[in-house]
């Protein structure tokens, strides 16, 4: 039997909205304003009438990060919360509003923070640390689960992948959210040792529930900020999958027959501002000193080659030529060998 069980099936309130047993629900958490101005967190509780874990999957923590937004908005619409599901899904479909209205990548239009280094959040902080301690206190405290939904953000061209996070505090959380990771698809799966294991600086959405013992995984499925119907459906079906994993929906168990574990990974920072010519796909593989791109000044003069510093795959790159000085290029990940 899973962990996470409930014995009775009540109400559950988040935000301005109840779901009882059965019941699909959709409203907001409100985000009173601070320091700065108010926001809200659009999300949907669907509740099962029969008992089961709790599982929250979070979108747009990043808000051209758009394929999982519009996947949830598909399992929000096909989901039969009377019949079929056990448990309850909390479906937190746009993390950081400002973000996705006014199309940014990375950070906050309004305090120029990225939601997904600021965690545990502050109640009274700015806008990205009070949405984060919204998240930490209404959904993740409420959740056995946890799947935070990034894609490449609207300069990334990006190949799937999960990170799972072998965090070594609690045995169980890790072994259950790498069971986690077999069952959402990618085959791609970086082992993340190096996150912080403070819960008062958690700084990452997953980690903050991996340290409340809620074991979880970031995933990355989308890219450039468009949304890609084969992208989009990619999403959804984990969805499903990870939740017939959790006993959540009727059906057979899926997981990764041949996962590609991917033991270390570096982002490549550009050394240069000006305009970025990429001159490798996402998941293409790379030899150690294969250039992954040039940057020429406005005027189209070469002024640095950016090479890969290992052999491996090429997880994203960005696809969008402005490029500032010390922001990231691309990622790539490097294979661990079959032992
Ligand atoms: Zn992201």
């Amino acid at each position: 039997m899973l962990p996470g069980l409930l014995l009775t099936i009540q109400a559950l309130t988040i935000g301005s909205l109840t779901a009882r047993a059965g019941e699909k629900a959709s409203g907001y958490i409100d985000i009173p304003a601070g320091v700065d101005s108010a926001t809200r967190v659009p999300i949907s509780i669907l509740r099962g009438r029969q008992p089961g874990p709790t599982l929250a999957l979070v979108a747009g923590t990043h808000g051209s990060e758009v394929a999982p937004i519009i996947a949830l908005q598909r399992v929000r619409q096909t989901l039969d919360a009377a019949n079929d599901l056990r448990g309850t899904l909390i479906l937190v479909h746009v993390a950081n509003m400002p973000s996705f209205v006014h199309r940014t990548i990375y950070r906050n239009p309004w305090d120029q923070k990225n939601l997904n280094r600021v965690y545990p959040g502050k109640p009274n902080g700015t806008v990205t640390e009070r949405i984060a301690h919204a998240i930490t206190t209404q959904i993740i405290d409420k959740a056995d689960y946890l799947v935070d939904m990034h894609a490449g953000d609207g300069n990334e061209s990006l190949r799937p992948y999960t990170y799972w996070s072998d965090l070594r505090v609690d045995k169980r959380v890790d072994s259950l959210a790498k069971l986690m990771a077999l069952a959402w698809g990618n085959d791609h799966i970086i082992v993340d040792t190096g996150r912080p294991k403070d819960p008062a600086a958690s700084v990452y959405t997953t980690n903050t529930a991996n340290l409340r013992g809620k074991p979880a995984i970031t995933t990355e499925v989308g890219y450039l900020g468009v949304p890609d119907e084969e992208m989009i459906e990619r999403n959804y079906r984990s969805v499903l999958r990870l939740m017939r994993h959790l006993e959540m929906l009727p059906g057979p168990k899926e997981y990764v027959e041949h996962p590609v574990w991917i033991d270390r990974n570096e982002v490549l920072t550009s050394p240069e501002s000006g305009t970025w010519h990429a001159l490798v796909q996402r998941g293409q593989t790379v030899q150690k000193g294969t250039p992954l791109g040039r940057v020429t000044d406005y005027f189209g003069n070469e002024i640095a080659v950016v090479r890969s510093p290992m052999t491996g795959v090429v997880l994203y790159i960005v696809g969008t030529p402005a490029i500032t000085k010390g922001e990231p290029l691309g990622m790539v990940g490097h294979l661990l060998e079959e032992r």
